[in-house]
């Protein structure tokens, strides 16, 4: 969705899972139910709840915000974050592009902005 303004500095970054894949592959048959953890044998609602589970163990992050560029483990954690931008970089009267630093009174002429170093 672009409802969002936000949603444009939101970055994922797509790793390969081999790390988690491996770890997986080597502990196979060790856990009775398919969403159990092999590591710390805790079983998990679903598949994609014990994928992301996964990453506290490989330390996997791969949701980043380019505003500040700190990393996420989940998608939700990251979009919590950026409600922190949201009143520092939306309602404010400055606001600055995350790449060059240039800044703009209005957040459309900055989205506009944005959008110019993604077409470079
Ligand atoms: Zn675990
Ligand atoms: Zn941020
Ligand atoms: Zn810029």
């Amino acid at each position: 969705s672009h409802d969002d303004p936000l949603e444009q500095f939101m970055e994922i970054q797509l790793t390969e899972n081999s790390k988690m894949e491996e770890l997986i592959r080597e502990n196979e048959g060790k856990v009775k139910d398919p969403n159990q953890c092999v590591m710390c044998h805790r079983i998990l609602s679903c598949r994609s709840a014990l994928q992301m589970h996964y990453r506290t163990h490989t330390g996997e992050r791969p949701y980043k915000c380019k505003l500040c560029s700190r990393t996420f483990t989940t998608k939700g954690n990251l979009k919590t974050h950026m409600s922190v931008h949201r009143g520092k970089t939306f309602q404010r009267s400055i606001h600055k592009c995350p790449i060059c630093f240039r800044e703009f009174s209005n957040p459309l002429v900055l989205q506009q902005h944005f959008r110019s170093h993604a077409s470079e």
